[in-house]
């Protein structure tokens, strides 16, 4: 503990001169500037933002927030930003202490943290599942209640924010329409999501699907023999068509409950990639939230023998991971 301290007071030291080198820059930008840390906060909140702050995103395509260390760099803009907004709920573990030390001196928002405690899953109880936006209308919330606080943090932007938010949350309703009705054409059955690690809790729970995983909660823990054994065994038992991997974790664990189960004459295949933590490129349509959901849907859907159209809700998901056509 006291080691990180240390090693994260030089990282602030040495972040401190390449503020200090950019500062005069930084004044003369008019907007105030956002630092998110994952691209689910980041790219909505950009939009409902827009024409009021620039918000910028820390973390790119494929990476684990879990287990994401600041750089040099990431703590330079951490210092240079107006205001910061994290999902909070542990999720970011290694960046807490930073945004602890942040908060006295500038609005640091834990997004997920601003809902009432009894929405939030606590599997074994007592810590909370962080994976908030994998229900669309508790992520919207989440994202109306950050949007409120910018309003009061930054009051000459209320007009632009309240429209903007209309606008994205009708957006948000739209695609969780699109995945209750699709979601429901998958075999009852056949309801069963099996995923790398437990992302997946509030999308289960808004769309009734069961739930198991390789990985626990946090993509730390490693999946112990014991439970691979049972997972392989549940899988081969019920006949569970798909095992889906993750963009931003490894797929060797999966790869290796999948062929634990086809050893046990299981037919099951290994589903397209889902957005789990991290969302596509920027510039995609699945760097987008919309995208990201629309992607996942049409994916489990698919890949659980119900009815949803190739291309997703609005024919542009265009995401080919290796092998597939
Ligand atoms: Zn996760």
């Amino acid at each position: 503990m006291r080691h990180s301290i240390s090693i994260l007071s030089r990282l602030l030291r040495s972040a401190l001169i390449a503020f200090l080198a950019t500062t005069s820059s930084a004044m003369a930008a008019e907007r105030p500037n956002v630092l998110t840390t994952i691209a689910q906060i980041g790219e909505p909140l950009g939009r409902i933002l827009d024409g009021c702050a620039d918000v910028q995103t820390l973390l790119g395509p494929g990476v684990d927030p879990h287990l994401y260390r600041l750089t040099r760099t990431d703590v330079a803009k951490a210092l240079r930003a107006d205001a910061i907004v994290a999902n909070g709920l542990n999720l970011e573990a290694q960046m807490q202490s930073l945004f602890g030390r942040l908060a006295p001196i500038k609005p640091v928002i834990l997004a997920s943290e601003l809902l009432p405690d009894v929405k939030i899953i606590r599997p074994d109880g007592r810590s909370a599942d962080p994976h908030i936006w994998m229900d669309p209308i508790l992520w919207a919330e989440v994202l109306s209640m950050t949007s409120n606080r910018f309003v009061e943090i930054w009051p000459s932007c209320k007009q632009i924010i309240v429209n903007n938010q209309s606008v994205v949350i009708a957006e948000i309703k739209a695609i969780d329409l699109y995945a209750e009705s699709r979601l429901a054409t998958v075999p009852e059955k056949a309801r069963v999501l099996v995923t790398a690690h437990d992302a997946f809790g509030y999308f289960g729970r808004r769309y009734g699907l069961e739930l198991l995983s390789v990985q626990g909660i946090s993509t730390e823990s490693e999946a112990g023999v014991a439970h691979i054994r049972k997972l392989v065994s549940v899988i081969a038992h019920r006949n569970i068509a798909s095992v889906f991997v993750e963009t931003s974790t490894p797929e060797r664990a999966v790869d290796a409950v999948i062929e634990g189960a086809r050893a046990l004459g299981a037919q099951v295949k290994k589903g397209k990639p889902l957005f789990s933590d991290a969302m596509g490129s920027p510039d995609s349509y699945e760097g987008s939230y919309i995208g990201m959901i629309d992607h996942n849907v049409t994916t489990i859907v698919r890949g659980l023998g119900g009815n949803a159209p190739r291309n997703g809700m609005q024919a542009l998901l265009a995401f080919l991971p290796k092998g597939e056509r």
